[in-house]
């Protein structure tokens, strides 16, 4: 098999989708139903988020585990130190391995709901790279390891310089493969592509690409990410923002031109952002002429899991 790290550095154009788990059971079977619809679109891999703690973290391991092994979808589990003591690290591991799942997005972790400042776990780690090197220490190169890039800062101020410093030590730590916070601006996008491969950043960067559902979403998510929107994006979008199929329409064109940048500046990995809905998405790689003509598509899958979600 293709290690993930080698199948997305193909110059090729390549996708792949982000879901995370549903709160409620119903949620997760109509997740379940889209994974199936949206695996006929031919993803290279797809990644399942890690939320702190609790149930909707066996979630995740439950999730990765129907997708990699059931659907067999090339599967992604993120992870992170937010709440974890090592024997968690270490049971969400050890469920990723028996799945079968060979990759895993190493994070941080944002800071639980309730708290305003991220802590470390006492039994834990602090960083991401040290959960990197403690994956890589106990794994060996079973897992393919990917890490977070911030193209407009992370969230806590930390300076751009000191951030791609980091960045490079959790490459050096064991990562192999870096996907992208969201972003809207392909200029600062390639910027600072140029800036991680000039101190030695050589693993393929994957953008994060968060279409556009309706206005509102639009807007909260690139507040709450701090990043720049282009004027022209505006000027666009907000006469209509209350029609949500012209937005939609017209946010397909915006992400579809951006993709093409990034494409046409030799990045051929895209990674959706697809808020676990199917339809902005698909809508993206139709504009792309990404999605496999009918003959090429994979024959629908055999049986759905029913796993008997009514927790
Ligand atoms: P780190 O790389 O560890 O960085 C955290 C902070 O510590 C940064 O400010 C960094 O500069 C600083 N730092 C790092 N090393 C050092 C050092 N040696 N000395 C001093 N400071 C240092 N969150 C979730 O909870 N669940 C998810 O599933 C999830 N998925 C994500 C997917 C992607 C693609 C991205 C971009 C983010 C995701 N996040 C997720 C959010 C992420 O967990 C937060 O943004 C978190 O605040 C930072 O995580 P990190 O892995 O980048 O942390």
């Amino acid at each position: 098999k293709d290690k993930l790290a080698e199948s997305i550095s193909k110059k090729k154009p390549a996708f792949s989708f982000e879901f995370y788990p549903p709160k409620t059971g119903q949620g997760v079977q109509n997740l379940y139903d889209r994974m199936d619809r949206m695996h006929s679109l031919g993803p290279e891999f797809i990644d399942i988020t890690w939320n702190a703690g609790g149930r909707l973290s066996s979630l995740t391991t439950e999730m990765v585990n129907v997708a990699q092994s059931v659907y067999g979808l090339e599967t992604c589990m993120h992870l992170t130190c937010t709440g974890m003591p090592k024997e968690k690290v270490d049971e969400a591991l050890e469920a990723a391995y028996k799945a079968g799942c060979q990759n895993i997005l190493a994070l941080r972790g944002d800071p639980p709901r309730e708290k305003e400042k991220w802590e470390a776990d006492p039994n834990g780690f602090r960083y991401a790279k040290d959960l990197v090197k403690y994956i890589r220490e106990k794994y060996g190169d079973h897992f393919d390891i990917g890490v977070a890039g911030y193209p407009e800062g992370c969230d806590d101020g930390t300076e751009p310089e000191l951030l791609m410093q980091h960045l490079k030590e959790k490459i050096d730590a064991g990562g192999t493969f870096v996907i992208t916070q969201m972003f809207y601006d392909v200029d600062i996008f390639l910027d600072w592509v140029q800036k991680a491969r000039d101190i030695g950043i050589t693993v393929p960067i994957i953008p994060g690409i968060m279409p556009i559902h309706t206005y509102a979403a639009f807007l909260r998510r690139a507040n709450w990410t701090k990043c720049r929107i282009p004027p022209r994006w505006l000027e666009l979008l907000e006469p209509i923002k209350n029609d949500d199929v012209a937005v939609r329409d017209i946010g397909r064109d915006l992400i579809v031109e951006m993709c093409r940048r990034i494409l046409d500046a030799g990045i051929y990995q895209l990674h959706f952002y697809t808020m676990n809905l199917a339809t902005a998405t698909r809508m993206v790689l139709e504009g792309l002429d990404l999605i496999p003509s009918l003959e090429e598509n994979l024959p629908p899958l055999p049986f759905r899991p029913s796993l008997g979600f009514n927790r």
